[in-house]
């Protein structure tokens, strides 16, 4: 009797756990810090109410690279083939289960700005509620979620380093509005024998708010787990993530950062 006990109790401990915090109990510890991957008991960033503006429907600087111009994803793959998702009046729509999409440029360290709408239509809860990301080089994954009034571990939520980094603050705009972001992603890189000589870092605004100033990754974000880095050429595409979610994505352009004289 003992035994047949024993397996719904381990069931109940693999789940996240829901009351005070939202998270993991279970996961393993974020190297230098002293929180554990989506850790239901991390505080969640204060919540601020961004301005009217900043860079909404931002025109492309003259140096740019327009990835989306309001018309097709031509500028992107899904798999081996062509992005699946729908385009209709200016922006694109993830098209749930037809998986992520990426550019077919390839970048360094590169300026992002990008807009997104979570869906007007409020469905789920915690990660299950307007969940897409933005991925650098398919690795490092800063947090597309309708963070807006939805409980959720602090690490997930909107502007967060996926399982590393919360945002310093929740600058989410409601449900269906165009949120904004800017982000500077810098590129990790490897010695000649593959060894870190300097990580990634993000610096990033959401609808105008610092959410990340110049934050270092401890390696490429995860799910329930934390993995060093693995060397590469410090070149990747940008990917946006199908979590079955019909978030939407407009205005997207970059620029390379350029160097000091
Ligand atoms: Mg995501």
């Amino acid at each position: 009797m003992k035994r047949l006990l024993a397996f719904p109790l381990l069931a109940v401990l693999a789940i996240p756990v829901f009351g005070q915090g939202v998270g993991y109990t279970n996961t393993p510890q974020i190297r230098g810090q002293k929180w554990k991957v989506h850790d239901k008991d991390r505080p969640n960033p204060p919540t601020v109410t961004p301005g009217a503006t900043f860079s909404n429907g931002a025109p492309a600087p003259s140096d740019a690279i327009v990835l989306f111009n309001g018309k097709d994803l031509s500028r992107w793959k899904s798999g081996n083939g062509d992005a699946k998702w729908k385009v209709e009046n200016g922006y694109f729509e993830v098209a749930p289960k037809t998986g992520d999409i990426r550019t077919r440029d390839e970048f360094g360290d590169v300026q992002l700005h990008l807009e997104f709408a979570t869906p007007s239509k409020v469905e789920g809860d915690s990660q299950g509620r307007g969940n897409s990301g933005v991925f650098f080089h398919d690795q490092f994954e800063i947090q597309v979620l309708d963070s807006h009034k939805n409980k959720t571990y602090a690490d997930g939520q909107a502007g967060g380093l996926y399982g590393q980094w919360p945002p310093l603050v929740n600058a989410i705009r409601p449900p269906g509005e165009w949120n904004t972001y800017d982000i500077v992603f810098e590129a990790p890189q490897f010695d000649a024998d593959g060894k870190l000589a300097k990580p990634a870092y993000v610096t990033a605004f959401l609808n105008g708010v610092c959410v990340h100033n110049r934050k270092e990754l401890n390696g490429p974000t995860n799910h329930q787990a934390t993995n060093p880095y693995k060397a590469y050429s410090g070149k990747g595409g940008i990917r946006l993530q199908d979590h079955g979610n019909p978030t939407r994505f407009r205005n997207i352009w970059t620029r390379a950062i350029g160097t000091y004289n």
